[in-house]
């Protein structure tokens, strides 16, 4: 019997809010242990807690560009449960009512189909702390509560994921859509964005669901995708050797690559929700919202059928160009202010400026080199002041380094193109002094033979002049001065 995977996502998201959910302690990554707490994040009794609205704005940021339908009336709730790094024994969540519902994704695979995973609910809560294991002889564990309190989003999925692949790029589309509107800094190492996966089989002609398991905390996209196709394999090979999949909770061991039971359905605790009484049902009126969705912007996929529609450009440079939302702005300012084909822009972004920056270690948001500089320097080359690998090679660099604008680079390292026929035709006869086999080639040569060694010569000649010779000429000179010889 052939079996198909079904696969949906929990995936919590922490907001990048200056404070916390529900008090005003500081929400930032690596501080030292237990200094941004406050008696609200520490459970004291008595300490009362009070929604933040900035962390509420980006939860609905995030529904709205998720597609999700907003309730104006939404509740929190308490979850109980035991353990070390919950001081008050319950997390405030919101269950029955959760903000948004009913939303969707778009996933682009490999070979270029697109699929529709939709998203069931997106409820906001608050994160927990962290327990810290002693290493070496310190058998201790020591409880962090920083974590305690940060505004999380987390979204669920409708099991609507068929493979580890789609379940990998429905992650990675997440990020990208959270990171872009500003609302999630998209740094799964440092937990900022989580997931657990459920997955269950069933036989390829089925239509029934069967029964899941649910892996927690897979934190990097590829183990998204290993652990998901460990666990699709366990459970067929149990259900082929005449056993059932038990309902229950696993972990994944990444460095073996396996994932383990960590508690079974029986195990599974009661949590008791109830409304939070401490807090008044979320109300987010029509006006809220509205304002809030006319602060969102442009999303990746509509920049890129943008890109393609008015910039002329192809859908893999436009997909490159849309990763970032500060490279996708960096590029139409450079493609707005340049003359020619916004193709060359694109072209000279992706396969130049960002190798150079990269060098430098540097993100285009830090670029030195300013959007206009790119299409001077590509107006410099369509006038013929400088060739197209001077460009991409002395004057790129050069930018990043200095930040200095092109015609200045040029000036200073004296880059203008050769474009004088008797000073390259001088040149040209050194190299051919230098290159007596290339020379004979021609002279004995057939029209192949011929071409080749016209050729080899250009690319002595741009070596002996550092690029800048004017290449179209050389073209033309080069065999002109051979049949002269
Ligand atoms: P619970 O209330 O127990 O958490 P949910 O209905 O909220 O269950 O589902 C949690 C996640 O598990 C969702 O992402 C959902 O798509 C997924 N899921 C539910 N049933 C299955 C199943 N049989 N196989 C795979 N995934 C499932
Ligand atoms: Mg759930
Ligand atoms: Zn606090």
């Amino acid at each position: 019997m052939e079996f198909e995977a079904v696969i949906g996502l929990e995936v919590h998201a922490q907001l990048l809010t200056e404070t916390k959910i529900f008090c005003s302690c500081k929400n930032e990554f690596g501080a030292p242990p237990n200094t941004n707490v406050c008696p609200v994040c520490l459970g004291i009794p008595g300490s009362l807690p009070v929604l933040n609205k900035k962390a509420v704005e980006y939860a609905v940021k995030a529904a709205l560009a998720l597609n999700c339908k907003i309730n104006t009336y939404s509740v929190f709730a308490r979850k109980h449960y035991f353990y070390p790094d919950l001081p008050k024994a319950y997390q405030i969540t919101q269950y029955e009512l959760p903000f948004a519902e009913n939303g969707w994704i778009e996933i682009e695979k490999p070979d270029g189909t697109k699929k529709k995973i939709r998203i069931k609910r997106i409820h906001m809560e608050e994160d927990a702390g962290k327990t810290v294991h002693g290493e070496g002889l310190d058998r201790s564990s020591y409880v962090d509560l920083n974590r305690a309190g940060t505004p999380l989003i987390e979204i669920v999925s409708e099991p609507d994921i068929s493979t580890p692949e789609e379940a990998r790029l429905y992650m990675q589309k997440l990020r990208d859509i959270l990171v872009w509107i500003g609302v999630n800094d998209g740094n799964l190492e440092e937990g900022s964005l989580r997931c657990d996966a459920n997955v269950s089989i069933r036989p390829k002609s089925s239509d029934k669901l069967g029964t899941r398991t649910e892996i927690k905390n897979v934190n990097s996209f590829r183990f998204i995708q290993k652990a998901l196709e460990y666990e699709i394999e366990r459970q067929i090979k149990v259900v082929k050797s005449g056993g059932e999949v038990v309902q229950e909770t696993r972990l994944f061991d990444s460095q073996k690559g396996i994932t383990k039971t960590m508690r079974t359905k029986e195990e599974a605790e009661d949590y008791r929700y109830f409304p939070e009484p401490d807090l008044p049902p979320l109300i987010i009126d029509d006006e809220w919202l509205e304002s809030i969705k006319a602060s969102l912007p442009e999303l990746p996929d509509q920049v890129k059928e943008r890109f393609i529609k008015d910039y002329g450009i192809t859908s893999y440079d436009a997909d490159i160009l849309v990763r970032d939302r500060a490279l996708s702005q960096f590029f139409e300012e450079a493609a707005k202010n340049y003359s020619g084909e916004a193709k060359k822009v694109a072209n000279i972004i992706i396969s130049d400026l960002l190798g150079a920056l990269n060098e430098e270690k540097l993100e285009i948001s830090e670029s030195p080199v300013e959007p206009r500089h790119v299409a001077q320097l590509l107006e410099l080359v369509d006038k013929e002041v400088i060739s197209l690998r001077v460009a991409k090679e002395e004057i790129i660099p050069e930018m990043v380094k200095s930040g200095k604008e092109p015609k200045t680079i040029v000036e200073e390292k004296g880059l203008v193109q050769i474009s004088d026929e008797s000073a390259l035709k001088e040149i040209i006869k050194k190299v051919l002094g230098n290159n007596e086999k290339a020379v004979k080639q021609y002279k004995e040569g057939n029209d192949k033979q011929k071409q080749k060694a016209v050729k080899f010569l250009i690319g002595q000649v741009m070596k002996e002049t550092r690029g800048k010779a004017n290449p179209k000429l050389l073209n033309q000179l080069i065999p002109q001065v051979l049949e002269e010889l």
